[in-house]
């Protein structure tokens, strides 16, 4: 089972949250089918919206959109604030490596763009927010929207590292906040230490990589666990949704389908899961319209 740890220094002023998204990266390369660049761009999106889905208080929803405009197309991803997340990319084929060193591209083909963020507290009035794309990396991305939108300076750090099969073999990383009150010196200590840590995906391949990031962000320093929440990759799609949704269509739409395809199918773009409706199904929901 994946998890996030939520952490905080003992002085009060910094405060990180730990991932562990490994098993739900490898289920949204499952389903999707994804090759290398389009998996790393999509675990990379769906760990950024885990630690802003954990940032959310009480019952929330966010959703992210990385709206770059080179290969990748859109990369969207839904999370609660209960551990779930979903998400997909509309090019599911990017498949490009470095030749010298074997490493996966990402940013290059996410492009320029915006990184949107749209916060649902459940009241039906959803907050939208957004920034530039900076490198299109994601992490760099997440970092720079936590620091100019939602104005606390923020240090992220987050990859998918992939087998030789492109598999995905590990998947993570780490958000690190100033809090309120930190002292210059402190922050200095902190800046410091993070711009000497480990590669974020030597810290991925340490046996226990929680317990090898949290130490890569305090060192020395004392910190105290808040809490462990367990993540999974879920989708909320249900029958019952896509009949709603096809109830909405006019009835020479739903006449249509019905003499000329003799069904319907509807594929959730977030989990691929195929629903069926029949010739007797789509009568029923032309037999209400009248
Ligand atoms: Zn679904």
């Amino acid at each position: 089972m994946d998890k996030l740890i939520k952490s905080i220094a003992a002085s009060g002023s910094f405060r990180a949250y730990v991932l562990d998204s490994t098993e739900t990266v490898r289920i949204a390369q499952e389903k999707h089918q994804t090759l290398s660049s389009s998996t790393v761009a999509l675990g990379r999106t769906l760990i950024a919206n885990q630690i802003l889905a954990a940032n959310q208080k009480g019952d929330s929803k966010v959703t992210v959109k990385v709206i770059g405009d080179s290969s990748f197309g859109h990369v969207i991803s839904v999370a609660d604030t209960k551990g779930n997340v979903k998400g997909y990319i509309q090019n599911t084929g990017v498949d490009v490596k470095k030749t010298a060193s074997g490493e996966v591209m990402v940013g290059p083909f996410m492009g320029q763009g915006q990184f949107v963020v749209i916060t649902d507290y459940g009241t039906g009035n959803p907050y939208t927010s957004s920034t530039p794309l900076v490198s299109g990396e994601i992490g760099e991305d997440l970092a720079y929207y936590l620091t100019e939108s939602e104005q606390t300076p923020s240090a992220v750090g987050l990859n998918v590292l992939l087998d030789e099969n492109d598999k995905v073999k590990v998947a993570g990383g780490f958000m690190l906040q100033v809090l309120p009150g930190a002292s210059e010196e402190e922050i200095a200590r902190y800046e410091k230490r993070i711009q000497e840590m480990p590669a974020i995906s030597a810290l991925l391949e340490s046996t226990d990589h929680a317990a090898a990031l949290l130490k890569a962000i305090y060192g020395e320093d004392d910190y105290k666990i808040l809490a462990e929440e367990n993540l999974q990759f879920s989708c909320d799609c249900s029958r019952q949704r896509f009949e709603a949704a096809l109830r909405t269509l006019a009835k020479t739409d739903l006449e249509e389908m019905k003499e000329e395809d003799h069904g319907a199918e509807i594929v959730c773009q977030f989990c691929g899961k195929k629903y069926q409706f029949t010739e007797t199904d789509l009568e029923e929901m032309i037999h209400d319209k009248a």
